[in-house]
């Protein structure tokens, strides 16, 4: 975050830099939720689909591709949701911990945490008058919150809810999984594969094609590398499961 948005509040400075701040933080969380909600599809579609072509291989019964495809939504959507969980009460728990420290440190050592905001705000490329008065400035209005951006990185108004991640990645793995659910079982069955991979392929086409623009990304090296990655997975599996068949397995 440049520190010119810091120092706007504390002088007559009317550039609008000020109210655009929050503006361009709202945006960066929700560029954070889509991209989590494209991968999370995009995982749902890639491994439910390897899972029932590679049924099908095997198999014409309806009855074993929609349990094999409803016991892989299911498996894999909990155990997102559940990796997502962890991951983000994880980093939850080092934030805040990370934040009990400074508030010791600050009541402890106020002098020295301000030097270190100084030093901080130098590194950043200003000059040490400068640095000083806007530490000050900073430590004035929330001493906490400036030592936590500056020094931690992160904004304690902001800390990531773990239960938000956990509710997206359930959500959009299971919506992604669903498309080669109900493209393998609803079709007549000699429909089945062809109707299966191309909207798969499709669906990967969009999911790459998705990624790459939130990310800033060149659309067309995503979205071949996507779509090969669902097709070699499908195509592995169908083999996989074709030669159990024949073997009568
Ligand atoms: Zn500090």
């Amino acid at each position: 975050m440049p520190m010119s948005d810091e120092t706007a509040g504390g002088g007559a400075d009317t550039t609008p830099s000020h109210p655009e701040e929050p503006h361009r933080e709202a945006l960066g969380t929700r560029l954070n939720w889509l991209r989590a909600g494209v991968l999370g599809a995009n995982d749902g579609v890639v491994s439910t689909a390897g899972l029932v072509v590679g049924v099908a291989g095997a198999t014409d019964s309806r009855s074993a591709l929609l349990t094999a495809g409803l016991a892989g939504l299911l498996a894999g959507s909990l155990s997102m949701a559940a990796g997502e969980y962890v991951s983000v009460s994880t980093q939850r728990d080092s934030e805040q911990a990370a934040l009990a420290l400074e508030r010791e440190e600050l009541a402890a050592t106020p002098q020295a945490e301000l030097d270190e905001l100084t030093r901080l705000l130098q590194n950043q490329g200003i000059s040490e008058d400068l640095a000083r008065e806007v530490a000050e400035q900073l430590t004035a209005r929330d001493a906490l919150a400036a030592h936590a951006r500056v020094e931690l990185g992160i904004d304690p108004e902001e800390l990531a809810n773990p239960w938000h991640a956990t509710l997206a990645s359930f959500i959009s793995f299971t919506l992604g999984a669903l498309l080669p659910l109900l493209a393998i079982v609803l079709p007549p069955h000699e429909w089945r594969l062809p109707i299966t991979v191309v909207s798969v392929v499709a669906a990967l086409v969009a999911c790459g094609w998705g990624s790459a623009r939130l990310g800033g990304a060149p659309a067309r090296p995503a979205i071949a590398r996507n779509a090969a990655g669902g097709a070699i997975a499908m195509a592995v599996t169908y083999a996989v499961g074709a030669l159990l068949g024949a073997s009568g397995v």
